[in-house]
């Protein structure tokens, strides 16, 4: 029943022995740890504090099922409430509305936003066949529109040609216009990125949002950003309206409390998760796997 949860938690927690219910003082001594836990794990304080109030509403007084420990138990509440929290169905990339269907890229520069913009480009190509067309807005950085058309060659999907000169809502303009005339189902418009949050990125990207009006707006986020994942989030979700989140660079030593933080922060499902530089490391978002990695 408590396969692949946390050790470390219910190594802790094994010191709670009593049968019954749960007391408030064996709870709160449950939820330093958990804290402890989320805490390292990079999950922002405030999330923290919300999701510890949570559990210890749901654990004092709880009974104590007969097959498991009281540490086990909590260790069970703790890990749904985490689950629940994370999403607990896998949430894909709605493209139920009129052709061509444009996906809105945002993010931060290096959150790995132009990679999964060719990613998922590939994955709607391949195994939903569908017509895709991907355009840089990107008129700052040449190289990053550069970028999008090399992957966009590797993974066999068109990108739209450049032309110097555009703003970005021109070319926003133009990408819908040619899949409309192409037959393209799908239009991918990848934003620039800046290296902090800024009005200028915002407005551009609103800007773009109000002339295409895109059916997802997914946020591109860096599972390793940690605690300014937070403030990123909201940032973008405050303006712009995300309707989904990617996290990047689960490959790496994130223990993924970004996953938990963002998600908790703009209520939105966290739909695909970044797993290597290569073109297929996307893979869905299993919220079970993560709460089990933040619990580490
Ligand atoms: P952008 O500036 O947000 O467009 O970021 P890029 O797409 O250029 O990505 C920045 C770097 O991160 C590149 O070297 C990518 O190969 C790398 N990258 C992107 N996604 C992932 C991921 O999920 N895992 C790893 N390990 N690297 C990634």
């Amino acid at each position: 029943m408590f396969e692949g949860l946390s050790d470390r938690l219910s190594g802790i927690l094994s010191g709670l022995t009593r049968r019954g219910a749960l007391t408030e003082a064996d709870v709160a001594a449950a939820l330093r740890e958990v804290r402890r836990a989320l805490l390292e794990a990079d999950v922002a304080l405030e999330v923290v504090r919300g999701f510890t109030e949570k559990v210890r509403e749901q654990a004092v007084g709880a009974v104590v099922l007969k097959s498991v420990t009281p540490g086990q138990m909590v260790v069970k509440i703790v890990n749904d409430q985490l689950v629940a929290m994370l999403g607990t169905e896998a949430e894909v990339i709605d493209l139920n509305a009129p052709s061509p269907v444009a996906i809105l890229m945002v993010g931060l520069q290096g959150s790995g936003k132009t990679t999964t913009t060719a990613k998922i480009a590939r994955r709607l190509t391949g195994r939903d066949k569908r017509r895709v067309l991907l355009a840089s807005l990107d008129t700052r950085r040449p190289a990053a529109m550069e970028q999008l058309a090399i992957l966009g060659r590797q993974v066999g999907v068109e990108t739209l040609p450049i032309v110097a000169g555009q703003t970005a809502v021109q070319i926003a303009r133009r990408a819908m216009e040619a899949a409309r005339l192409g037959g393209f189902d799908v239009v991918m418009l990848d934003t620039a990125g800046r290296i902090t949050l800024d009005e200028g990125l915002m407005q551009e990207a609103a800007d773009v949002k109000a002339a295409t009006r895109p059916h997802e707006v997914l946020l591109v986020a860096d599972a390793l950003t940690g605690q300014d994942a937070v403030n990123t989030a909201r940032a973008f979700d405050e303006r712009l309206g995300v309707t989904g989140i990617v996290l990047t660079r689960m490959d790496g030593d994130a223990r993924g409390g970004a996953a938990l933080s963002m998600r908790a922060v703009t209520g939105r499902p966290i739909k695909l998760v970044g797993t290597g530089e290569k073109v297929d490391a996307l893979e869905e978002f299993h919220p079970a796997r993560v709460a089990n990695r933040i619990l580490g």
